[in-house]
């Protein structure tokens, strides 16, 4: 054995490929290594198991020799924070960096909404994390460490206590609309979304995970053939001058250039349609002359349209419409054929809604860009 000490290598976000290198490169001959690496696999993934002597089937000295060479590091929990609807939220820190995850349990499903950046480099004008710079992208040990710590928080484990056999999760979608655009970190949010749909794995059907985009039109192709998740598009306008303000990426891609991106994803169909979100802004882009617009436009899309009142954040330059107008809305849109569900806030008394993620590290810099701003226009 070497007398050199290296640093454990985390095993948690690799792909398979990756981890069977990792355990010859550890000194595992290389004819064994597909099989540690199943049961390697199995513990982590299925079961859940945070220590290699919880490993019962595996020889003793090879778990020595894990602990030696590996870790299973998961993000740390800094806060959880629990809504009165029941909604949860993580502060969760990994590399120095802060970010955020929400659990939103309904009475048939539950959903975890996941980071994939902390920050985001596009600044949606209704979002409060597109108030921040970009710090970097999340790695795919930390998108998929995102759902271990929410299962491991809420007990979702298939073997945790208090769980009848044929309960079925309380964790049953996985939503990437947390921090950050994911087509922005497309390798680390595929590797990661592999290992989350993986029945070997986490387990979810693709169906279930879905990954929202700003509309990033050059990945969505890519995005379709080699991610396969649900899609959502966070459309928000029909009229590209209104778009333009809204979401800014839609000076760079149209929105015709996105809607024809959406109509070739690969494998939409009826079945498996693509959600259009539409977020609510009073006076900006919610008439019904905007509705009539929108089933216009994404004609012979297999789409349905998901409503999101705006949710307001400490500055937001907007006003969430009244109640009345979204039904309005929601009804034109409903009798062109398309599903039309409103996205119930959840968790707005924690900051824990769309749009309203910024972890604290980022308020840090946000006020640091305050104090440039200020210095700057008194020195004009
Ligand atoms: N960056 C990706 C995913 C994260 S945002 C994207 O933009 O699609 C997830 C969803 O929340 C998007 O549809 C986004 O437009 C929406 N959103 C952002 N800020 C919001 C706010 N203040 N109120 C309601 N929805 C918001
Ligand atoms: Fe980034 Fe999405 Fe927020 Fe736009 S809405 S700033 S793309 S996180």
């Amino acid at each position: 054995m070497s007398a050199m000490t290296t640093a454990p290598i985390p095993l948690i976000g690799l792909i398979p490929a990756e981890l069977k290198s990792a355990l010859i490169a550890s000194g595992v001959p290389e004819k064994a290594a597909p099989m540690r690496m199943r049961q390697l696999w199995n513990w982590i993934y299925v079961h859940g198991t945070r220590d290699f002597a919880g490993m019962t089937n595996l020889a003793k000295d090879f778990r020595a020799h894990a602990e030696e060479h590996f870790s299973l590091a998961l993000p740390e929990i800094v806060t959880e924070q629990v809504s009165t609807d029941g909604t949860r939220k993580w502060l969760l820190k990994s590399g120095g960096q802060e970010f955020e995850t929400v659990f939103i349990p309904e009475t048939e499903r539950g959903t975890l909404c996941i980071s994939s950046q902390v920050g985001c480099t596009l600044n949606c004008r209704f979002c409060h994390t597109g108030t921040q710079k970009l710090v970097r992208n999340l790695t795919a040990a930390e998108i998929v460490g995102q759902v271990m710590v929410a299962r491991d928080r809420i007990g979702d484990w298939p073997g945790d206590t208090g769980k009848n056999a044929g309960e079925s999760r309380r964790i049953t979608n996985v939503v990437l609309m947390g921090m950050g655009e994911p087509l922005y970190n497309f390798d680390n949010v595929k590797a990661a979304v592999s290992i989350i749909a993986d029945g070997d794995a986490l387990a979810f059907s693709k169906r279930r995970v879905t990954l929202s985009t700003s509309g990033v039109v050059p990945m969505i192709q890519r995005a379709g053939a080699e991610i396969a998740s649900s899609l959502a598009i966070s459309l928000h306008a029909v009229r590209d001058g209104i778009r333009d303000v809204l979401v800014p990426i839609n000076k760079k891609y149209p929105i015709a250039e996105l809607l024809e991106a959406c109509r070739t994803y690969p494998g939409v169909t009826n079945a498996r349609r693509i959600t259009f979100e539409y977020v609510m802004l009073k006076g900006v882009n919610y008439s019904l002359a905007e509705a009539r617009e929108l089933v216009q436009i994404i004609k012979g899309i297999p789409a349905k349209i998901n409503l999101i009142p705006f949710n307001a954040w400490p500055g937001s330059p907007y006003e969430c419409s009244e109640w009345e107008q979204i039904e309005k809305f929601a009804e034109i849109v409903n009798r062109a054929g398309y599903a039309s569900p409103v996205r119930t806030p959840r968790g707005r008394d924690i900051m824990a809604a769309c749009g309203q993620l910024k972890s604290e590290s980022l308020k840090a810099r946000a006020s640091d860009r305050y104090a440039e701003m200020a210095s700057a226009q008194v020195g004009k």
